[in-house]
């Protein structure tokens, strides 16, 4: 057979665990047509690379990242001067300065750690004060929360009768029934964040989407799931139609699994009827929409992820934006839509929500229950859920590069114990879930954080050393507990490969390097599979095929 390319002499991961390991491969019209050894190579002729032993994986998938997100905050450019401060007069007086220095602009921004607050409240009326002719916003710095003044709250339309998406997990602060300023959690304080992005032209979204797809063709993502901006619709589809339209030219290279987010309950009406209509308006070779987003709980460290067993230092619970029942009913429509569900479930009890769920609906619906359900971050878990994944056929995505942190902020959370136990993704594995791995980044910046090889190397290590290529200060002189959730590498491969596929219901083309998939490809230099682990994170590879086709990079 003649065929468009012949790789011998390499040593190949499949991620195909029927044939896990191969030494030569064949690719005709972006397909794979063979994959063995060489001995099979006799029936097929064409260009042939002997490869000298070099090592070849199937493209990256990074199931849970934030495309759109990250093309906004881009656009916007600039989160503002971090404010150094240590009480609420120290804030104002900063900010004050600030603006007589820079008299004039439309917007003021600003970046403030809440502990700088101390107990104090900030207030629009704080801000009014000190900035009433222009715009001015504060931004938490775990980018959870924001103030703003009252020029910007107009413009919102934020007013004292504004509905709440989640009362106590995403919502808009107020005192006496008068909204104040503050707003709480992605749904409400990202169309403020990132409302200018949405006046940009097509050519500026389009060039922060390149700096995107530079990125993925520099570390080898071909894949990827785009979770979404919460609350701020118009402009992640604002995202997809440009995405759309470069995949018309051929100008994108990377397959886009997309989404439609929503924040509770009451959303879900219009977050169904509008997923119908963005699957059938955003539908190209390498753009897709079928999934339902939602964000069940808020975040840890701001006591928003929701909980089984109360926060240590604080007895909150935080909260779930929908019930066991709300869940239930939501689950068996879009089985019947033919949709997929993935959600945010940071805490115990959200996980622990999807999976309760999931069983009554199978117990229900038995073989006709058809939705893929994903269940992401995960970042702690009731010890009795960790096996409950695989016989309901959830998937558990994790995001490895956080896998490593500072321990005493867990215990302070958590208590001496439960603090010890967090990110148990090696346990939701060996139980035989399906787990995928994603670097869920929100912003682009370096793209540091959405590194791959970061995700690999800190899932195998659970640390951070010198060796990393990594600037955050996250290096700590320990293995972040529980030692036994280290994963090898051949599952942090699994994991950001098929796996991934699986989640995105891709697995018939891509995921692995099997005849007739997709002939997505990544060449090292370097044996990956022998690769030191400390460090791994600095590992490139050399080569990118997409459907056959070898990227400039
Ligand atoms: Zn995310």
């Amino acid at each position: 057979m003649k065929v468009d390319k012949i790789i011998r002499n390499a040593k190949i991961f499949t991620s195909d665990k029927k044939n896990l390991l191969a030494s030569a491969l064949a690719v005709k019209d972006g397909k794979f047509v063979y994959v063995g050894d060489e001995n099979g190579l006799s029936k097929y002729e064409g260009e042939t690379q002997d490869l000298n032993g070099k090592f070849i994986m199937p493209g990256i998938i990074d199931s849970h990242v934030h495309v759109t997100m990250g093309a906004g905050y881009d656009l916007v450019g600039d989160f503002g001067k971090l404010i150094p401060c240590d009480s609420k007069q120290e804030v104002l007086d900063y900010i004050k300065d600030d603006i007589k220095k820079n008299p004039g602009l439309d917007r003021y921004r600003y970046r403030l750690h809440k502990k700088s607050l101390g107990d104090e409240d900030l207030t629009k009326e704080d801000l009014d004060a000190i900035c009433p002719d222009g715009e001015l916003q504060i931004q938490e710095t775990q980018m959870h929360s924001i103030w703003v003044n009252s020029n910007i709250l107009k413009k919102h339309g934020i007013t004292d009768e504004i509905k709440d998406p989640v009362p106590g997990l995403s919502f808009y602060v107020r005192k006496d029934g008068h909204v104040t300023g503050e707003m709480s959690e992605g749904a409400t304080e990202l169309p403020v964040i990132l409302d200018c992005a949405i006046n940009k032209s097509d050519s500026e979204i389009d060039a922060a989407i390149k700096r995107w797809i530079d990125f993925c063709l520099d570390v080898g993502v071909t894949a990827v799931f785009d979770a979404g901006i919460p609350g701020y619709p118009e402009f992640h589809e604002y995202v997809y139609s440009r995405l759309l339209e470069l995949d018309k030219q051929g100008k994108l290279p990377i397959y886009v699994d997309g989404c439609y987010v929503i924040s509770a309950a009451w959303e879900v009406e219009k977050g169904l009827r509008e997923l119908k209509r963005m699957q059938r308006e955003y539908n190209s070779e390498h753009l897709r929409v079928h999934t339902l987003k939602l964000f069940m709980d808020g975040t840890l460290k701001l006591h928003s992820g929701a909980m089984v067993t109360p926060y240590d230092d604080t007895g909150d619970m935080g909260c779930t934006a929908m019930n066991l029942q709300e869940t239930v009913d939501l689950l068996k429509v879009l089985n019947k839509e033919g949709f997929d569900f993935h959600v945010h479930t940071v805490g115990e009890a959200s996980s622990r929500l999807v999976l309760d769920a999931v069983e009554q609906v199978r117990k229900e619906l038995g073989d006709d229950f058809h939705v893929r359900v994903v269940s992401a971050h995960l970042q702690i878990q009731d010890s009795a859920d960790l096996n409950r994944f695989a016989p309901l056929g959830v998937i558990a995505n994790c995001t490895p590069w956080w896998h490593c942190d500072d321990v005493e902020i867990y215990k302070k959370l958590f208590g001496e114990q439960r603090g010890k136990k967090c990110y148990r993704c090696k346990s939701v594995w060996d139980s035989g879930a399906l787990v995928s791995w994603s670097s869920d980044n929100i912003v682009y910046a370096d793209f540091e954080c959405w590194n791959p090889y970061l995700g690999m190397e800190a899932g195998m290590t659970r640390r951070i050393t010198k060796k990393s290529k990594f600037t955050d200060p996250k290096v700590f002189p320990y293995v972040f507990p529980p030692e036994d959730e280290l994963m090898t590498i051949e599952e942090m491969l699994l994991g950001y490969t098929i796996n991934g596929a699986k989640q995105l219901g891709i697995e018939k083309t891509k995921g692995s390097i099997e005849v007739g998939k997709d002939a997505d490809f990544l060449v090292f230099d370097n044996d990956l599979l022998t690769a030191e682990h400390e460090g791994f994170s600095n590992n490139l590879p050399e080569e990118i095929y997409f459907s056959g086709k070898k990227m400039d990079r």
